[in-house]
This record gives C-alpha cells, sequence and structure tokens, in this order.
C-alpha cells in the first residue's frame, strides 16, 4: 500500500468511526482531499486508492495540475476552496464543480454571469466569517440571510451549502454549531466544515464535507 493510500485509509476510518459515534450514516461525509501545493503525483496516488473529490485553494495552482487528472479520472470532482477574485470566475467556472467561497455580491453577480455564458453550473457555497475576523474571507453572521436570499433570487446560483474556517485560536465546536444552525435556517443541506485537526468534531456537529489536506498528504512545504 502506497503511503498516501495508508493515510486514506485511517482517515476514511476516523470519518467512519466519527459518523456513527454521532447516529449519522458515514456515507452522509463527503472526504474533500485538500491538494493544494503538492503535485499531481500525489494526487494520482488518492485516486489509484479511490479517492474521487479534492480540493484546491487558488485558482492558477489548479488549473496547472487539474485539467490532466480530470481527463484521466471523469469522475474526479473538484472544489474551491479559497478566496476567488472577480477577474478569475470564468475560470473558476469553467474547471470546478464546486465553489466553496461565494461571499459577496459583486462575486456572486460575476458567478453568475459566467454561468450563463459557460452553460456550466457548479455547486455554490457561502462562506461565513463565523468568526468575525477583519481579514478573513466570508459574510458576517448577521448578513447570511440576506445574502442567501440575494444569490438565490437576484442571481439564480445554485447555493447548496454553508462553508466556513473557524479562527485557529478558538474552540471549533461553536463555530460549526453556528454554521450547521445557520444552514438549517435556510434550507441548506450542504456543511463544509473541519480541517486535519477537527474533522471528527465537525462530523458531530452535522458536516456534510470535510476538508482534509495534511492528515492525507503530510505537511505541506513552506
Ligand atoms: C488548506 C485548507 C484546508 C486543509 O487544511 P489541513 O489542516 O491541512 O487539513 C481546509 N480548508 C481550507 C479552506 C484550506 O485552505
Amino acid at each position: 500500500m502506497s503511503a498516501g493510500a495508508d493515510r486514506l485509509a485511517k482517515v476514511r476510518q476516523h470519518i467512519a468511526h466519527a459518523a456513527r459515534a454521532a447516529g449519522r450514516d458515514p456515507a452522509s461525509v463527503t472526504l474533500i482531499a485538500v491538494s493544494k501545493t503538492h503535485g499531481a503525483d500525489q494526487v494520482r496516488e488518492l485516486l489509484d486508492a479511490g479517492q474521487r473529490v479534492f480540493g484546491e485553494n487558488r485558482v492558477q495552482e489548479a488549473e496547472q495540475k487539474f485539467p490532466a487528472l480530470k481527463a484521466e479520472h471523469p469522475d474526479l470532482v473538484l472544489h474551491l476552496i479559497g478566496p476567488l477574485q472577480t477577474n478569475k470566475a470564468r475560470e473558476a467556472v469553467a474547471l470546478f464543480d464546486a465553489i466553496e467561497s461565494v461571499d459577496r455580491e459583486r462575486l456572486a453577480a460575476m458567478l453568475a454571469k459566467e454561468m450563463t455564458r459557460a452553460v456550466r453550473r457548479p455547486d455554490c457555497y457561502i462562506q461565513v466569517n463565523t468568526g468575525e475576523e477583519p481579514q478573513k474571507a466570508g459574510v458576517l453572521p448577521a448578513e447570511l440571510d440576506a445574502f442567501v436570499a440575494s444569490c438565490r433570487d437576484i442571481h439564480k446560483l445554485p447555493i447548496v451549502g454553508l462553508m466556513c474556517i473557524p479562527p485557529v485560536d478558538e474552540e471549533p465546536a461553536l463555530h460549526f454549531a453556528l454554521l450547521a444552525k445557520m444552514a438549517a435556517r435556510n434550507g441548506l443541506a450542504k456543511i463544509s466544515m473541519g480541517m486535519s485537526a477537527d474533522y471528527e468534531t465537525a462530523i458531530r456537529l452535522g458536516a456534510t464535507h470535510v476538508r482534509v489536506g495534511t492528515a492525507l498528504f503530510g505537511h505541506r512545504p513552506t
């Protein structure tokens, strides 16, 4: 077994265990393998082991790695999990199957325009800045409901869920619980939360998608 396959098996075991402990079906949790900074060969190792859902945080980096991998594996699903500039919306719509970082009107409008143009509609998640950190992307919790309504009613975006990245120095469970509550209130089924250090907590609190990098690929080169 490759090192990647071994790590994947372990993470999958932890996911299944956390799901069952919470009375959930392990199949209700999708593992997003976050491959940012890692090469196509490392992605292939996980593809060979059966992993199909991947996450990248930069459009340009993903454009260098994933078109070839997608050609080899048409069932590969790619999520954009990092901030998106409006001038990269066209490329993002063309390459990604899900965009998890929708967080402002101008971006929502640009994505809507590019989706119409491309006749391609990646799933959209709204990123919520649950910690209200000034430097962090995401809509503020108090502005979420109005933004969801605007994305749905004005921009007609395929909004499927919410995403958050809790502050590094706070108990993530509080943020996960808040995100789950906001998703339920807005009738959104998908909840993307939890990374290598806290995905089991996220699953306990309702995550449908966990974004795991380090635990699958090892530490990122600095
Ligand atoms: C890098 C990244 C992750 C994965 O983080 P790990 O701690 O390596 O698992 C998850 N979500 C986002 C948004 C990221 O940028």
